[in-house]
């Protein structure tokens, strides 16, 4: 059952108790602010798993590690792709189906350099989340029918724009047989401007197992990137593939 629903039937116990208890109603104020509360934290938090199971991080002792790059193709993609050539490491780009259409070449380098492409939806929009279920359908399929058109191979990884999940977000995958990937190591590199600020709250953060988030969006990326990697080599990390690393498949 899913977990909002059994939030829902908490509250409806706690009501009936109210009632047959005679509480106050200023009680079932408090109530439906704690049932909002959950549901916004739930929805939110990718890693919380509330409403949907997302794959955060592998469970292993081993020093193993993982790169994602959220919302290309860009103008970025290339710098962090030499990077990644250079380095000899392998990443996955969750990719925005609307961007595809205009850069269709970037999306076969990615390929073609070996590294994975995960679906990050179509429209990547704002709103997204205020999507129904069918919409959220016709909007992740469409982002895999570019995908595919383009390189080939149907993605099977998905990762939710914002990272925000929701009931009806959660049926779809479930539908379309998508595995969600979330992370455990948000870097804020869209946030913050300085990069030893940045290089360090990812160093901080860095255990085994762990996914790393950052954007192919950003100028200078690519040198937080060299740093990180530095770190990880002398630290005895190794940078394997996302999907290896969690044991699932990364095409249809
Ligand atoms: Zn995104």
């Amino acid at each position: 059952m899913p977990n909002h629903l059994k939030t829902i039937g908490l509250l409806i116990l706690l009501l009936i108790g109210g009632i047959i208890g005679h509480l106050h109603w200023g009680w079932f104020f408090v109530f439906v602010l704690c049932f909002l509360l959950v549901e916004f934290y739930g929805a939110a938090y990718i890693n919380s798993g509330y409403h949907l199971k997302a794959l955060c991080k592998a469970e292993t002792n081993e020093k193993v590690i993982a790169l994602t790059f959220d919302d290309g193709p860009d103008n970025q993609t290339e710098n962090i792709l030499a990077m990644l050539r250079q380095n000899d490491v392998k990443a996955t780009f969750f990719c925005i189906g609307h961007k595809i259409e205009t850069k269709q070449d970037i999306l076969r380098k990615i390929d073609k350099e070996g590294h994975t492409i995960g679906n990050h939806s179509y429209s990547h929009d704002f709103l997204f989340d205020l999507k129904n279920t069918n919409q959220f359908m016709e909007d992740l399929e469409m982002a895999s029918q570019k995908i595919e058109n383009t390189i080939g191979k149907k993605p099977v990884l998905f990762r939710p724009p914002y990272g925000v999940t929701t009931p009806g977000l959660a049926r779809t995958v479930k539908k379309l047989g998508y595995i969600t990937i979330g992370w455990n190591i948000r870097s804020l590199d869209t946030k913050i401007k300085d990069k030893q600020k940045l290089f360090e709250r990812i160093k901080k953060r860095i255990k085994p197992g762990s996914i790393l988030l950052m954007h192919d969006t950003i100028g200078g990326t690519e040198i937080v990137l060299q740093e990180v990697l530095d770190y990880l080599k002398t630290n005895n990390y190794k940078v394997v593939e996302l999907h290896k690393m969690l044991n699932v498949k990364n095409y249809a």
